[in-house]
């Protein structure tokens, strides 16, 4: 009956529910003051087809999905605290006290990939995660772990050499580098030379063939997208002004150092000498 309710509350607001138990997947139960049950785990899609000369990954170019997301999961939180006013529902969609993978593996929301991401049936791994988490206890079935095609055409596009045996070093990773203030190592900057992009890196993500064919998420077609930041646009900016003009992207959060030298890096030294492809594109 309850799983139920909740159900019917999340589909309402358009979002899957997948339920967990808390207990199973809290980082550090000890630390959590409150009496949480159950996690009811959700997700977010923001599939779409890149432009051409994009220079900025698909969830970056998109309107902030920080500020975007817990406001359509307030509405969802409305409805839950009106059905069941004596319990909590607290959001998360960011920093969480859970473990967002392991959630989803045993909740059966999606499968786990090679590329250390979650891959849904009909989304693909083009997601965001999100809970919330509630003091409502709900059995929750235990789903066993599902690998990936094992295709391993993730690790061979991965321009970084990031994946491995099913891990992914995040030292390494492209999207972590180009987020990294400071300078970067002759080999690091090579990486993100070759991936081409100012901020974060797709790559494992357009070459898996669960994301093939996908449809235009709805946080897509209601963004406003803004897919390429040259040196001309940033010519002369203050850190200050930079975040002011940005204002709302994702993209911003480290200020201007990182993507100012991200964009000379990339300009100077070689944007489009790679082999990017386009297979698997969403
Ligand atoms: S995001 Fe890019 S650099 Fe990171 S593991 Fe995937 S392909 Fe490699
Ligand atoms: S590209 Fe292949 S190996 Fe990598 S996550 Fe997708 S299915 Fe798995």
């Amino acid at each position: 009956m309850i799983e139920k309710a909740v159900k019917e509350v999340f589909e309402k607001h358009g979002f899957p529910v997948y339920f967990a138990e808390y207990g199973a997947v809290a980082k550090d139960k000890a630390k959590t003051e409150k009496e949480y049950k159950t996690v009811f785990l959700t997700y977010m899609s923001y599939a779409y087809s890149p432009a051409p000369q994009q220079n900025i990954c698909r969830y970056a170019a998109l309107e902030d999905y920080h500020k975007y997301l817990p406001k359509k999961l307030e509405g969802i939180k409305k409805d839950l605290e009106e059905l069941f006013p004596d319990n909590i529902f607290d959001i998360y969609t960011d920093s969480s006290p859970i473990n967002e993978k392991a959630a989803a593996d045993i909740s059966g929301l999606g499968i786990r990939g090679k590329n250390s991401l979650i891959i849904t049936k009909e989304h693909g791994s083009f997601i965001l995660l999100a809970e919330i988490i509630s003091d409502l206890e709900i059995p929750c079935r235990v789903y066993e772990p599902v690998n990936c095609l094992n295709c391993g055409r993730c690790e061979k596009v991965c321009p970084a050499g990031a994946l491995k045996d099913g891990r992914i070093n995040i030292e390494k990773c492209v999207s972590a580098l180009t987020q990294r203030k400071g300078t970067l190592t002759k080999e690091e900057e090579a990486s993100v030379i070759k991936n081409g992009l100012i901020w974060g890196c797709d790559r494992c993500q357009e070459a898996c063939p669960y994301n093939e064919n996908l449809e235009e998420s709805d946080f897509a077609k209601n963004s406003t997208k803004l897919t390429r930041v040259t040196s001309k646009d940033i010519e002369g900016l203050t850190d200050r002004q930079f975040r002011e003009k940005y204002f709302g992207r994702a993209f911003t959060w480290r200020g201007l150092e990182p993507i100012k030298r991200n964009i000379n890096l990339i300009e100077n030294k070689g944007e489009g000498n790679d082999d990017r492809s386009d297979k698997g594109r969403s």
